[in-house]
């Protein structure tokens, strides 16, 4: 009987995608938005606080990095309110791909390969930009910060991606940008390549791989790599 390499069943392998500085380059508004929330709140930021924050969720930030409150209900307060200021650059300013993206997206789909979106951002941010970019029909499967209880670095988000495709962890390859999502792939037990969209090679050694960006290689490319 002919193998149906159309069929879910029939693939070896997985693709979750780490969503900001991978698929969008939104780093500017995402750190427009912590200086509007700052600036609204009389709160303080220090210099650097961007990229060491960049890629952790808000509840981490805010209170271990940030040091603005221990309080939970403040840090839901601030986190959502973070989020609404991110939303309304966005409508604002717009948001773009990152190179490779759209290709990746339509290569992986259309071979039906499971792919899944896993972020340590709100759903309703990655909603709103899915359907601005008309991305929604590839990326069906989304793992996002209200999904999980605890954030990268902690494995919880890939897994959970992982398993809700059903593809074991160990036939799965993570894309990020951030050394926090980096150490998250690992601990999950999968391959890594790390994209230096928002941060220096340096920064993400722990990588399996570290390329300039998803253009910069193609699906089959790391296919071959993955199954040689
Ligand atoms: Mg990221």
């Amino acid at each position: 009987m002919e193998r149906d390499e159309t069929s879910p069943r029939a693939t070896r392998w997985a693709v979750l995608f780490d969503w900001d500085g991978v698929l969008v380059d939104s780093s500017r508004q995402h750190e427009e938005s912590w200086h509007r929330l700052a600036r609204e709140e009389g709160l303080p930021l220090f210099p650097g606080f961007f990229l060491q924050t960049f890629g952790m969720k808000n509840e981490w930030i805010i209170p271990q990095i940030l040091h603005w409150t221990k309080d939970p209900e403040e840090i839901t307060r601030l986190s959502l309110r973070k989020e609404v200021h991110f939303r309304e650059i966005v409508a604002e300013t717009g948001l773009t791909l990152c190179p490779g993206a759209w290709e990746w997206g339509q290569w992986l789909a259309g071979r039906a390969v499971p792919t899944a979106i896993a972020s340590s951002s709100q759903r309703a941010n990655i909603d709103l930009a899915l359907e601005k970019l008309a991305l929604r029909p590839f990326f069906p499967t989304i793992v996002a910060a209200e999904d999980v209880s605890r954030g990268k670095p902690d494995p919880e988000v890939f897994l959970a991606a992982a398993d809700r495709l059903g593809v074991p962890p160990h036939r799965c390859v993570v894309f990020e940008d951030a050394p926090a999502g980096v150490e998250a792939g690992k601990r999950a037990g999968m391959k890594v390549v790390a994209l230096t969209t928002t941060r220096a090679p340096e920064a993400l050694r722990e990588a399996d791989r570290i390329i300039a960006d998803l253009g910069a290689s193609t699906p089959s490319e790391i296919e071959r790599w993955l199954f040689p």
